[in-house]
């Protein structure tokens, strides 16, 4: 994505940008991952996190046809924001587990008085 793309339609030069996902922790770039989706009971899908790729996609701004790419980098050289997503999860994932935890430890303190 180092050079200019131009739209296989009009032939007008494509701008850079990429699309929203909007997430209960705000927006976000898309991401690309390979394979079937698996479902995951915490995080929605189970991720391969090392493949996962954040997708840029260009856009003709005479006819709007848009074209997606899935590169580790943007052509600004801004690194993506696919990590830190996946990241995102699974620090929530860790404070879900970390609540439970406290949960059960007050319910066995309970417990614990009400047995005496
Ligand atoms: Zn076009």
């Amino acid at each position: 994505m180092s050079k200019a793309v131009e739209c296989i339609r009009c032939h007008a030069q494509m701008e850079v940008g990429y699309l929203l996902d909007a997430t209960h922790s705000g927006y976000q770039q898309q991401n690309w991952s390979p394979g079937e989706p698996k479902p995951s009971f915490w995080m929605g899908l189970k991720l391969a996190k090392d493949q996962v790729l954040p997708v840029t996609t260009l856009k003709c701004p005479r006819c709007g046809y848009l074209e997606s790419y899935a590169i580790p980098q943007s052509q600004d050289g801004v690194l993506a924001s696919g990590r830190s997503s996946s990241q995102r999860q699974s620090l929530a994932a860790v404070l879900i587990g970390l609540g439970l935890v406290a949960l059960m430890i007050l319910l066995g303190v309970v417990f614990l008085i009400r047995a005496k």
